[in-house]
């Protein structure tokens, strides 16, 4: 009986060993199951003092929202504390049926809090880390884009009529992260829209200049170039681009609606960074076999020298400058300082910085999903 019982129970870590994923141990076969995430997170914030697990409330069926925390020697605990010194907020799959944010961001739960180099502690303890690993479960439990009411959520972020919705923001007016990464994934459009990483800035014209200007640079700086070191081509959200020329032809998206969380982050003065990786369909061989998981590069925290800004301090409410209209289709043309080679991992000089801890799985999907 009691050997029936042990074979018959979930599969848990060895004590002491790193939790793993429902998708890492699959093997990249399936996505991780909210049972195998809830297991995952509560060993992880069982294990490690640098992480705490807070549930923000519930969604419509019933699915906790949860809010991981993150930083060193603990995880921060006093919201106003952290407000006033460097946070970094993660939105993981805000789209249920675009699940590979949420299994980057599981990982990079577990690899932060088990991490034993001095790059991640210093990290930690400068920056805090906060995570809403699963932004949609209801949507993510049904594979659909939407919450359970059939709502967007990523169309939700003035109004806040979902739950899911209300309780990012209360994270955001609460802890005023200084970054806020929102992670997706988009269906290609060949010859014309089909990077492996696509990124883009808040674009609403009520971002104040400074906070436009770092989400700028975070993504044509660090988030694209660090993507491209690792193999992975890259492009801004929502601009085809020719083939032959790389000069951009078209916009599809990637507009300024307050209501998109990319652009209500920036009007509260946040960083706000849009990450959308490509999915494909299957091919006919790998139908046939389970899934690999394969690695990408985290847009996450970076530790590229010689971005000290402080924000808050510039950042006015309201800033009407025509900048923020222009700039999404001049893509091509040099980025200061930032030479690279496609597949080159470590580069010259000041290049030597440690590589950053996270890594964001490219999901492959069996449908071609919808932009965005
Ligand atoms: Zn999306």
């Amino acid at each position: 009986m009691l050997t029936g019982s042990l074979l018959a129970a979930p599969a848990r870590a060895e004590p002491g060993a790193p939790p793993r994923t429902g998708f890492e141990t699959s093997k990249g076969a399936r996505w991780t199951t909210q049972a195998e995430e809830a297991d995952f997170l509560a060993d992880v914030d069982k294990a490690s003092a640098r992480v705490a697990v807070d549930t923000l409330g519930a969604t419509a069926q019933g699915r906790p929202l949860n809010l991981v925390r993150i930083g060193a020697p603990a995880a921060p605990a006093d919201a106003a504390r952290a407000a006033r010194g460097n946070s970094l907020m993660l939105i993981c799959s805000q789209h249920g049926d675009e699940p590979s944010g949420r299994e980057a961001c599981l990982t990079t739960i577990r690899d932060l809090a088990y991490a034993k180099d001095p790059g991640t502690r210093r990290f930690l303890e400068r920056t805090n880390v906060l995570v809403v690993p699963t932004a949609n479960p209801d949507g993510r439990a049904a594979d659909t884009r939407g919450n359970s009411e059939g709502t967007d959520i990523n169309r939700d972020h003035l109004a806040l009529t979902t739950a899911e919705s209300r309780a990012m923001a209360r994270v955001i007016r609460d802890w005023r992260p200084d970054t806020v990464y929102d992670l997706h994934e988009y269906g290609a459009t060949v010859p014309y829209y089909k990077k492996d990483l696509l990124a883009l800035w808040p674009r609403n014209l009520n971002t104040s200049t400074p906070v436009h200007r770092e989400a700028r640079t975070l993504s044509d700086t660090y988030v694209r170039p660090h993507a491209e070191d690792a193999g992975f081509s890259t492009g801004v959200y929502g601009i085809w681009t020719d083939p032959e020329t790389g000069e951009p032809v078209k916009q599809v998206a990637g507009d300024g609606q307050e209501r998109i969380l990319r652009n209500t982050a920036g009007v509260k003065n946040s960083v706000g960074q849009l990450v959308e990786t490509r999915v494909d369909p299957l091919t006919d061989a790998e139908k046939g076999r389970p899934r690999r998981q394969q690695q990408a590069p985290g847009g996450l925290p970076t530790r590229r020298p010689g971005r000290r800004v402080r924000l808050r301090e510039g950042a006015s409410s309201v800033d009407r400058g025509r900048h923020h209209r222009g700039p999404a289709l001049r893509l091509r043309g040099p980025r200061p300082g930032v030479p690279r080679r496609r597949g080159q991992r470590t580069g010259r000089g000041g290049r030597g910085a440690p590589r950053p801890a996270v890594r964001l799985p490219v999901g492959r999907s069996a449908v071609r999903r919808h932009t965005g």
